[in-house]
């Protein structure tokens, strides 16, 4: 076995296992390997039997296709915990820490798979006292194999935490980008209102209409929107933080004013509140603009979702679809001979030929589906509440538009495209990778059928080529 490079947070873990090995001796170890020979398939058994009492994990365990993998995989974790060398712990280390990014990526909470270990901890313990032949061994094998089903969760949790953390950071930079989607226009209109706003205030001040007092910045169309949407969106700064400063400032001068016998009193308050307001434009030109740099949430060119958000909708969709028993499917379009058209006609014609095929997409799918460039001419459609048979509609359509609207080009020629569609429906399979795999798996299937056709993706897990990892 290849001994894998550990990162600097790995690293010590496999000290820590080396250790544990040492020190429990020959012995020991020899007792750990003897109960890796019969027990782990009754024990794969007892963790399923406690586990499956609990309605949450009962959500991420009673997956045909997860019973059928984990059983022989939790087996295969045991075998390698009870076995593990001196020689091989780099690797052991490594393995917990892809099984952390699979809980991560599945969203199963720690405390499940904490509850697990003590459940086989317990379950081994018994077994290691029974087969020992002196309580000396048997104390050092059970110390041995604590420590190291220690060091194992601490991997898989360290690896959960931080998939975790990536996760939810790129979740919070898709609800900013959905939340303001269109940056220039909320700017725009955000404007407007600051300024309609002061322009009513003029009116009424100078004894136009009533007094000036109820007229509140704070409960105003764009005082709503600040507090509600904007903050959120900017995220906390000293910006925002000034601008809700001023704004208190503005109402509170104008409270006061309210009370104030003659206009010319009333009036006063002009200058220092338009100033404020003068700054809260400022500040606000300078909030929308960051945000605009942020916003990286499209693709450029066909101005389609960037795939980075992909795992966020469909972890979303997963839960959505397994809370609501609602069917949901995944469309993986490659468009075929590509490279043919770049080499042929350039690039530019090729950049063409994306952007026509995302206009397509758009007009086929509803507002609620999600399109994504998912790489160079490759596009990911999730339909919303779509069974796998209404997908495969949809998909034949895609495909015979794009088959018979060919790209015009600047210079008057007309360029044939077509595409291989792969189609997976959601199978209650918690783990978004799973049905990409299948979606992959089928557009693969396609393109060796001779493409230009739509392929449904079957229940079997496919192995590589089909299968590539949506985050690395
Ligand atoms: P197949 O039918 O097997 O899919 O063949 P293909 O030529 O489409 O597949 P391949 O993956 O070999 O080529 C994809 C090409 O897409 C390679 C690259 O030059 C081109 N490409 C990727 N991104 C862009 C882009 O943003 N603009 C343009 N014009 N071309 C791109
Ligand atoms: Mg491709
Ligand atoms: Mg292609």
């Amino acid at each position: 076995m290849d001994t894998p490079q550990l990162d600097e947070a790995s690293q010590p873990l496999a000290d820590a296992w080396q250790h544990c090995l040492l020190q429990a001796g020959p012995d020991a170890t020899a007792l750990l390997r003897q109960v890796a020979q019969d027990a782990p398939p009754a024990l794969a058994q007892r963790f399923y039997d406690v586990l499956l009492q609990d309605a949450r994990a009962r959500r991420f365990l009673s997956h045909e296709q997860v019973k059928d993998r984990l059983q022989p995989a939790m087996q295969r974790w045991l075998t390698q915990l009870l076995c593990t060398g001196a020689g091989d712990v780099a690797a052991a280390v490594a393995a917990q820490r892809v099984i952390g990014d699979v809980h991560a990526r599945v969203g199963i909470p720690v405390d499940l798979v904490t509850r697990g270990a003590r459940v086989l901890k317990q379950e081994l313990f018994a077994r290691l006292r029974g087969l020992a032949r002196d309580s000396a061994t048997a104390f050092a094998a059970i110390d041995c194999l604590s420590a190291t089903m220690d060091i194992a969760m601490e991997g898989m949790t360290l690896a959960y935490t931080h998939a975790r953390e990536r996760s939810s950071r790129t979740d919070a930079a898709y609800r900013l980008f959905s939340l303001v989607q269109n940056v220039s226009t909320e700017r725009e209109r955000q404007r407007a209102l600051l300024l309609d706003w002061e322009n009513t205030l003029l009116y009424t001040l100078a004894g136009h209409a009533g007094d000036g007092q109820g007229a509140s910045l704070a409960t105003s169309e764009f005082g709503l929107w600040f507090t509600h949407k904007g903050v959120p969106s900017f995220g906390e700064s000293s910006e925002t933080r000034q601008v809700g400063q001023l704004v208190a400032r503005i109402d509170h001068c104008l409270q006061r004013a309210g009370s104030d016998a003659t206009p010319s009193q009333r009036l006063a308050v002009l200058p220092p509140v338009r100033e404020d307001l003068a700054t809260i434009r400022n500040l606000m030109t300078l909030l929308f603009e960051r945000i605009g740099e942020l916003d990286a949430g499209s693709d450029a060119l066909t101005n389609l979702l960037n795939r980075r958000f992909l795992p966020t909708v469909l972890r979303r969709e997963i839960e959505l679809a397994t809370r609501n028993q609602t069917p949901f499917s995944l469309l993986l379009l490659d468009l075929d001979h590509f490279k043919a058209i770049n080499d042929g006609h350039g690039h530019d014609a090729g950049d063409r030929a994306l952007q026509h095929v995302a206009a397509l997409l758009g007009q086929l799918t509803r507002g609620s589906d999600y399109l994504f460039r998912y790489g160079g001419e490759e596009f990911v459609v999730v339909l919303v509440a779509a069974s796998e048979s209404q997908a495969m509609v949809i998909a034949e359509s895609l495909r015979r538009q794009i088959a018979q609207s060919p790209v015009s080009l600047p210079n008057g020629q007309r360029l044939d495209l077509s595409a291989s569609i792969g189609v997976a429906g959601h199978d209650g399979h918690p783990d978004y990778e799973r049905l990409m795999a299948r979606a992959d798996a089928a557009m693969y299937a396609a393109k060796r059928g001779g493409r230009n056709r739509v392929v449904l993706a079957d229940a079997s897990l496919p192995e590589a080529p089909g299968r590539r990892a949506l985050q690395r």
